[in-house]
């Protein structure tokens, strides 16, 4: 409530964001020995950060307008028709609706991707010309709404020097929080090396990225030609995109960047003893194990609440590292309260601490939103 400008963070509030972030790992996470946290910048001050915040790290908006220009440049990706579904245009009466399940919900603040809808061309200008068009859209949603919208910048990959570019203008002009990126970038893999320069610079301002289902079946015509895409195929790629940041050690190369791999990571929590067993096949021989790395990595609860998943996914991964989303509007109504509800629900065994703190303390850590008021009418 302390700052003023229209914008919700500003360069100096993403710089306590960093600074926010590595003081509460040094303080009390389970990876405070580790690497990945030493690599991390002193602690700033970050007065204004509550501790406790219920941020949804994981919503959409899909403006109209936007998928429109998409579907005349080729659908991009994944192509429009999920998202349409989803209904979450952003106008007047679904924002309403959205505010008051978020109400209901607790939940004061979401973060806001447009993926899978990403503007990912093989053409750089249209992907430019798309990447801007949704980036200014999103800003306007927050200029709007200062009080419970911030946002990820996307970036038109895979043209790096662009997307470095748009990147800067996101953080540093439109005051977004983080960047967001495809589980792949159409086909390639996040990891090859003709992102390097996309992850360095990530990893020099020491951003949060959250990851998210590209929605190709995992390129595969068995996922896709069962009209399996987002059954099973989104799921396969977070587990995916997971195995990718493993092999090419990410997470050791780019320790400052704060990673988040939604829908409780895929399933890869399930795969631990597994990988852990053949790491010889994808790892040099001095690599950590893996079931540590994937610890150095967050994840968001999203998965349509069932508890037993996430029972699994903390115990294998950390309740630590378990963040509040909601993947809205793929999740509305009573599935969007369920999202919340089930941190809670026995069947996941957390104690009311733990509960508490994937709903209202992990992101806020990480994040170290100011809440802002209401934009003046
Ligand atoms: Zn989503």
């Amino acid at each position: 409530m302390s700052k003023p400008e229209s914008t919700p963070l500003d360069r100096r509030d993403f710089l306590k964001t960093a600074g926010g972030a590595a003081a509460a790992l040094a303080a009390g996470s389970s990876l405070a020995g580790l690497d990945a946290v030493a690599a991390q910048p002193p602690a700033v001050d970050a007065s204004g950060a509550p501790d406790k915040l219920r941020i949804d790290i994981h919503g959409h908006i899909y403006p109209e307008k936007y998928l429109d220009m998409l579907d005349s440049m080729g659908g991009g990706g994944t192509g429009t028709h999920i998202a349409r579904i989803a209904k979450g245009s952003g106008n007047p009466d679904e924002l309403e609706a959205r505010f008051q399940m978020m109400d209901r919900a607790g939940v004061k603040i979401q973060v806001l991707s447009p993926a899978p809808q990403l503007p990912y061309f093989e053409k750089k200008e249209l992907a430019v010309k798309a990447c801007r068009f949704i980036n200014d859209a999103y800003a306007e949603h927050v200029r709007r709404h200062p009080d419970r919208f911030v946002a990820y910048v996307t970036t038109p990959l895979p043209h790096v020097d662009a997307a470095l570019e748009e990147m800067a203008r996101g953080l540093d002009t439109l005051g977004m929080v983080g960047v967001t990126m495809g589980t792949s970038v159409l086909t390639r893999s996040v990891a090859d090396p003709m992102f390097d320069p996309f992850w360095e610079e990530m990893n020099r301002r020491g951003t949060i990225l959250f990851f998210h289902p590209h929605g190709l079946g995992a390129c595969s015509s068995l996922v896709q030609q069962y009209d399996l895409t987002w059954p099973i195929g989104a799921e396969v790629e977070d587990t995916m995109v997971v195995g990718h940041l493993l092999a090419k050690q990410i997470p050791k190369r780019y320790p400052r960047v704060r990673i988040i791999v939604p829908h409780l990571g895929g399933d890869i929590s399930l795969l631990m003893n597994r990988i852990n067993n053949q790491k010889m096949l994808f790892l040099p021989a001095d690599a950590e194990k893996p079931s540590v790395t994937v610890k150095r990595l967050w994840y968001d609860t999203v998965s349509h609440a069932y508890a037993p998943a996430l029972r699994v996914a903390c115990e294998a991964l950390g309740y630590d590292r378990f963040l509040l989303g909601s993947d809205y509007p793929y999740e509305t109504g009573e599935i969007f309260q369920q999202c919340v509800d089930y941190v809670k629900d026995p069947g996941v065994g957390l104690t009311p601490d733990q509960a508490e703190a994937i709903l209202d303390r992990n992101a806020q850590a990480l994040f170290r939103l100011v809440p802002k008021a209401p934009a003046a009418k």
